[in-house]
């Protein structure tokens, strides 16, 4: 059943040679949203995951921007809420901030400083991990608000560029690898 759901998410995930510069495979999900069966797979399975793996989630953290239509389905299917990490100058009133390095240049993310209170649960989620900087970004504001991340959770794993070795002694769960 789960293999079923597994094979009807892959096959809406379409790559994209040489996007958005020379050298990447884009992985894109547009034919995962558009058809929804394959989403309703795709959010059986991330539902299903979670509630085995933990008895208590606070909030889902979702990644700007395709961790933003992934996570609030999922966080509703749980009954829990949704917390924004955006890229810069987007989230109004106090906020931390963090600058990272990306294969090509810098970027910066930002949560509200009250999205989540001292020791709550977050599970974090994206569509796609590669380098993992975006993900490690992610896990050191939260810890700057000091969550407890229970999660990173991506759909998609670029396995050879071992971005799973850079998150803090977090642990990664991904739906599909690639090379
Ligand atoms: P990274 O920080 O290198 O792990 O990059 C992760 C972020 O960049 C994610 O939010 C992805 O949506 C996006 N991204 C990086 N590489 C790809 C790729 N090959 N295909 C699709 N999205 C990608």
């Amino acid at each position: 059943m789960s293999e079923e759901r597994l094979r009807r998410v892959r096959e809406r995930v379409r790559p994209f040679a040489d996007f958005p510069v020379p050298g990447v495979l884009f992985r894109d999900i547009s034919p995962l949203l558009k058809d929804p069966a394959a989403f309703r797979a795709l959010l059986d399975l991330l539902e299903a995951h979670l509630r085995a793996s933990f008895p208590h989630i606070d909030f889902i953290a979702g990644l700007d921007s395709r961790g933003f239509l992934i996570g609030p389905p999922l966080a509703q299917r749980l009954g829990i809420g949704f917390v924004l990490i955006r890229k810069k100058g987007k989230l109004p009133g106090p906020t931390e901030s963090i600058s990272y390095a990306l294969e090509y240049g810098k970027a910066e993310l930002e949560i509200q400083s009250d999205a989540v209170e001292p020791g709550q649960k977050v599970v974090i989620v994206d569509d796609l991990l590669a380098t993992g900087g975006t993900m490690r970004a992610a896990c050191e504001l939260l810890g700057r608000l000091k969550a407890e991340i229970l999660e990173c959770l991506v759909v998609i794993e670029l396995r050879s560029l071992k971005g799973a070795e850079k998150l803090p002694s977090v642990p990664l769960h991904s739906l599909l690898q690639y090379d």
